[in-house]
């Protein structure tokens, strides 16, 4: 098995990934050279960075700009990143959610908002790391398999960066996220299939043709470092603290592994007080992978194929599931999931008390964070933040049955009082 795109260039210009220096096993450690490689050619266990951090204080993060390359110091990117085309993702707004939490009896509840991000997802942020290293080793094409989000941040990203971008989707996907790649890119590929099909047809791809970075495969180390952003902002956010408690959605696992990695990094550089903190993973019920082996107490995650609204998180075989696990067990967290009714209610009492309108990985959340406080399974006197991942107007669908006129009336005025509005 090649764990590696060869076709890509191997060595870099210097300096091209920042204080990264090297790509780890996160099995074995075994080192290799920082360059398109995803899989220890030791173990085939997954490679992730490592970092020869310099010391970094906060005035050096808050004089940096409003994005996620304030904290290029811990990411895999040049120091002169701000000066290549990219969409500026992050920084996006934390807010308090005193409703929310009164409606769950929750003391103290933040919500991170991501879906502000500029093609209205979390994913503008791997995607920006994964450009970075799509540029620096000479990539040609920018391209993903992805649930819908990742697509449209790709487009997005090559459009502005201006390299070709090829991204495969489910053919099945909701239709606003298929139009929301195709705006940016003519080449939006429908694959017969669901993502995990989607996905080994990427593997293949990645190992034949010449010069392509798939986001997620062959620079999938890159990518997936741009979540640990969200770790550092919420931290930043809140004061330079850590959260007690924190919901994250969980497709692949990756965000959760990341802001994880992220908080663990903050309190080995000093930037943050060593404290303990919980970490919940939120799935639906009709792709609950991982929910399903933390409630069994097994180590092994069963694939399933996925069947449910929340398009987003329906990846039927997670990569990097059991490090989910581990972490929810090791940080006195959990993992639990939701039916397709409760994630339609989520979105729907999110956007009533808070006024944000989630998609449904959002929904999925905030239907978690609901069912983990009335199993008793978080603890209510503890601050709390959940993350919304995603934009509601990406998958309206799946509340339209629900919320819309509550009369339809003449233009009068009694037809007003008489539809009991007054
Ligand atoms: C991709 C995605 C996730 C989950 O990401 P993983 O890192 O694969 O677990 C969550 N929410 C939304 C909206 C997404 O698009
Ligand atoms: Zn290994």
């Amino acid at each position: 098995m090649s764990t590696a795109a060869p076709e890509i260039q191997k060595t870099a210009r210097d300096g091209a990934f920042g204080n990264a220096v090297a790509l780890s096993c996160r099995e074995c450690g075994n080192r290799v050279e920082l360059g398109p490689s995803y899989a220890c050619p030791e173990c085939f266990g997954p490679l992730e960075v490592a970092y020869d951090f310099p010391a970094i204080t906060h005035e050096e993060i808050a004089a940096g700009p409003a994005n996620i390359w304030r904290y290029k110091a811990l990411l895999p990117v040049p120091t002169d990143i701000e000066q290549s085309p990219n969409t500026e993702p992050g920084f996006t707004r934390l807010l308090r959610a005193d409703n929310l939490a009164r409606e769950l009896g929750i003391a103290d509840l933040w919500v991170k908002d991501d879906s502000t991000n500029p093609t209205n997802s979390f994913k503008d942020r791997v995607v920006a790391c994964a450009l970075s290293a799509a540029r620096e080793l000479g990539a040609k094409v920018f391209a993903c398999p992805s649930t819908g989000n990742l697509a449209n941040a790709v487009a997005a990203a090559g459009a502005r960066a201006g390299i070709r971008t090829v991204v495969f989707i489910p053919s099945n996907l909701e239709q606003p996220k298929q139009v929301n790649s195709a705006v940016f890119t003519d080449s939006l590929v429908a694959v017969e299939g669901n993502y995990d099909d989607v996905n080994k047809l990427a593997q293949e791809i990645a190992a034949e043709e010449e010069g392509w970075a798939f986001v997620n495969v062959n620079v999938r180390p890159f990518y997936a470092e741009g979540s640990k952003t969200l770790g550092y902002e919420i931290a930043e956010q809140l004061g330079w603290r850590l959260p007690d408690q924190i919901v994250i959605p969980v497709a692949s696992g990756s965000q959760l592994t990341k802001v994880h990695k992220a908080f663990g990094e903050l309190i080995e550089l000093g930037l943050v007080e060593d404290k303990p903190y919980r970490i919940f993973g939120a799935q639906a019920e009709g792709c609950g992978p991982v929910a399903t082996a933390y409630k069994a107490g097994v180590d092994a995650i069963r694939p399933v194929k996925p069947d449910t609204i929340a398009k987003s998180l329906a990846i039927g075989n997670p990569a990097d599931g059991i490090y989910v696990l581990d972490i929810a067990r090791a940080t006195g967290g959990a993992v639990e999931q939701v039916t397709d009714d409760e994630i339609r209610e989520g979105i729907v009492l999110l956007a009533r008390t808070e006024g944000v309108f989630t998609e449904t990985a959002g929904g999925t959340t905030t239907a978690v964070l609901k069912k983990l406080v009335e199993t008793g399974q978080l603890d209510t006197s503890l601050e709390t933040v959940i993350i919304n991942t995603g934009h509601g107007l990406k998958t309206l669908d799946a509340v339209s049955g629900r919320v819309g006129p509550r009369a339809t009336i003449p233009a009068s005025y009694d037809a007003f009082e008489a539809a009991g509005l007054a």
